[in-house]
C-alpha cells in the first residue's frame, strides 16, 4: 500500500494553501481529496446573487502567492472563484487533487502510525499526516423550521441557490437577515414583485463604500507592486485595530456602534422600522454586516419586514406567531449553517479508536485550533476557536499551515513518526482561551454560530491576528507526545 506523507481534505483557501506550501518541498508526497468537482470551498458553493467578501480584496488572498488584479475594493464571488481557479491552474496543482472524492471516515492506525482514509470512491488512502481543511460553513441549516416539504413552490437555501427559479414579479420570502441574506436581499428585492423578509434578530450594519479600482489605480498596482502590498498592509493594520470592537465596553466598540447608528439613521427614516432594525445586544456579538444596500432594500415599497416568529411553512406560504399566513411563491432560506459539531460528515477515529465526534461533545476543543489530543498527526485548518470577527480568516489559516509544516518537520527531525498534543497542554490552553473570551463581545447577550447551545464560545479566537501569529510562530515539541514505530521484534 502506498503511504502518502500528507493527505489534505478540501480545496478551499485552507486546503489549497496547505498544498501549495507542501509543493515547495519536493521530498514531501501529498494528495488532496475534494468531494466536489471543482475547487474553491465556500466560494464554489455560495453563488447567490450579490455574494461577495466583506474583507477587502487586497487582504483576502494567500500572501505567499502572486496576488490577482482585483477589479474592485471588495471581491465578488465570481471573481474570487475565478482567481482561485486560475491559481490552481497556474500552479499545476490540479493533478494533485482527487475530485469527486469525499472523505467518509479516517482512522488512525496505532500499529503502523498512519491515517487510513476511506473515500466515497471506496478506496483507502494511507497517509502519515492528515490535514483536515473541511471548513466551518458548508452544511446548510434550515434552522429546524417545519413544513418545508409541504410548500407548493420552489424553496432553497442561500448556499444552494437555484438560479433556474425565476424571481421576476413573484412573491418571495427570505428567512434570516445574516451576512448572506443581507447580500442577496437587495438583489432579490430588485427582481421580486414583493419580498417578505423574516427577521428574528437584527444585526449591526456599517458602511461598505465598495467601488471598482480605477484604471489608473490598476496601472499603479501592476507597475509598482509595492503599492499593492502597501494597500494590503494598510488594510491589515486597519482591521487589526478593529479587534478592540470585539471586546465588551471598549471605545472602539462604542465607535462602531455610533457608526452603525448613523448608517441606520441616514438610510431608514421610519422610526418604527428603525426600532425593529436596531439590535439590543453589544456590537460584535453577531457578525457586523458591512453593506450599503441592505437598509435601502428594506425601505423599498415592494419589501416588508416581518418580525413575528415563524411557526412553520404551509403549502401557500409562511405562518407566523401572530397567526398571519404570508402567502408567497418562492421561499429562500438565509438561515446559515450547521456549525455546532464543527465536523463535516467524516467520522474521525484517533488513538485507540477514539471518536472525534464524541470527543467534541458537547463542545469542540483543540490546541491552537489545530491539534486535538488523542488524534496524532491530525492538523485542522480553521478549527475550533480560530474564527475572527474583525479580519480575514485566510491570515489565520496561513498561521495554521505554517504551524503544521513546522510540526511535520519537527517530527521528522526527532525521528518520531507521530506527534500527539498532550492532554494537559490542550486543557490549559482552553482554560486560558475561555478566560480571554469572557471579555469578548461574543460573550454578550446574543445567540450566534460563534457559540455553542450551552453558551460556550467554541468558534472564535479572542485575540488579534498578530496575537495568533505569535502563539503559532514557534512549534514546541515538548508540548507533544512523540510516537515512534515499534522496533520489529528480533527473531
Ligand atoms: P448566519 O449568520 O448564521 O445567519 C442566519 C440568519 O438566519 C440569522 O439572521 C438568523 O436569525 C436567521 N434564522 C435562523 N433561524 C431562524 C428562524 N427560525 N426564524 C427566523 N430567522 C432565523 O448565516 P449566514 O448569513 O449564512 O452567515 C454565516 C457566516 O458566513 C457569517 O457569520 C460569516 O462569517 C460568513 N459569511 C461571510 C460573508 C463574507 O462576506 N465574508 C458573507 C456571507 C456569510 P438569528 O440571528 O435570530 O439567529
Amino acid at each position: 500500500m502506498k503511504i502518502h506523507d500528507v493527505a489534505i481534505l478540501g480545496t478551499g483557501f485552507g486546503g489549497l494553501g496547505m498544498a501549495l506550501r507542501l509543493r515547495e518541498r519536493p521530498d514531501t508526497d501529498f494528495v488532496v481529496l475534494e468531494k466536489a468537482a471543482g475547487v474553491g470551498g465556500t466560494w464554489r458553493d455560495n453563488t447567490y446573487p450579490g455574494a461577495a467578501c466583506d474583507v477587502r480584496s487586497h487582504l483576502y488572498w494567500l500572501s505567499f502567492t502572486e496576488p490577482p488584479e482585483w477589479s474592485r475594493t471588495y471581491g465578488e464571488q465570481a471573481e474570487i472563484l475565478r482567481n482561485i481557479e486560475r491559481l490552481v491552474e497556474a500552479s499545476g496543482l490540479a493533478s494533485r487533487i482527487r475530485f469527486n472524492t469525499e472523505v467518509i471516515d479516517a482512522t488512525w492506525d496505532d500499529d503502523r502510525l498512519l491515517w487510513r482514509i476511506r473515500t466515497s470512491t471506496d478506496e483507502i488512502i494511507a497517509a502519515r499526516h492528515f490535514v483536515a481543511a473541511w471548513g466551518q460553513l458548508n452544511r446548510p441549516s434550515f434552522a429546524g423550521i417545519e413544513g418545508r416539504d409541504r410548500f407548493r413552490g420552489p424553496l432553497f437555501h442561500s448556499a444552494r441557490w437555484q438560479h433556474d427559479v425565476p424571481l421576476e414579479g413573484r412573491r418571495v420570502a427570505c428567512i434570516g437577515v445574516g451576512p448572506s441574506a443581507a447580500q442577496f436581499i437587495p438583489e432579490v428585492a430588485r427582481q421580486a414583485g414583493h419580498l417578505t423578509v423574516f427577521q428574528r434578530t437584527p444585526n449591526y450594519v456599517v458602511p461598505r463604500l465598495d467601488r471598482p479600482y480605477t484604471a489608473d489605480e490598476q496601472r499603479v498596482f501592476r507597475a509598482m507592486p509595492f503599492q499593492r502590498d502597501a494597500s494590503r498592509q494598510a488594510i491589515y493594520a486597519e482591521h487589526e485595530s478593529w479587534h478592540e470592537a470585539m471586546r465588551l465596553g471598549t471605545p472602539v466598540a462604542a465607535g462602531f456602534t455610533a457608526m452603525a447608528r448613523a448608517q441606520l439613521e441616514s438610510q431608514v427614516s421610519d422610526p418604527a422600522l428603525r426600532e425593529k432594525l436596531w439590535p439590543d445586544y453589544p456590537i460584535g456579538c453577531k457578525r457586523i454586516m458591512v453593506t450599503d444596500d441592505f437598509y435601502p432594500a428594506l425601505v423599498r415599497p415592494n419589501v416588508t419586514l416581518v418580525t413575528s416568529g415563524i411557526v412553520g411553512i404551509e403549502p401557500a406560504g409562511i405562518r407566523t406567531r401572530d397567526g398571519t399566513l404570508h402567502e408567497v411563491d418562492v421561499v429562500i432560506f438565509g438561515t446559515g449553517f450547521e456549525t455546532e459539531t464543527q465536523l463535516g460528515v467524516a467520522d474521525i477515529k484517533g488513538h485507540g479508536g477514539k471518536s472525534l465526534r464524541r470527543a467534541w461533545k458537547p463542545v469542540p476543543e483543540a490546541y491552537l485550533g489545530i491539534n486535538v489530543s488523542g488524534f496524532p498527526n491530525l492538523y485542522i485548518l480553521y478549527g475550533p476557536n480560530t474564527n475572527l470577527g474583525h479580519s480575514s480568516i485566510i491570515l489565520m489559516m496561513e498561521c495554521q499551515i505554517d504551524y503544521t509544516l513546522r510540526a511535520i518537520q519537527a517530527a521528522s527531525a526527532h525521528g518520531a513518526q507521530a506527534l500527539d498534543v498532550k492532554a494537559t497542554v490542550m486543557a490549559d490552553f482552553n482554560r486560558w482561551l475561555q478566560e480571554e473570551l469572557a471579555g469578548s463581545s461574543w460573550a454578550g447577550s446574543c445567540s450566534s454560530w460563534y457559540k455553542h447551545a450551552g453558551g460556550r464560545i467554541s468558534n472564535n479566537w479572542p485575540g488579534s491576528v498578530e496575537d495568533y501569529r505569535k502563539r503559532t510562530a514557534v512549534f514546541d515539541i515538548a508540548e507533544y507526545e512523540q510516537i515512534r514505530l515499534a522496533e520489529p521484534a528480533s527473531a
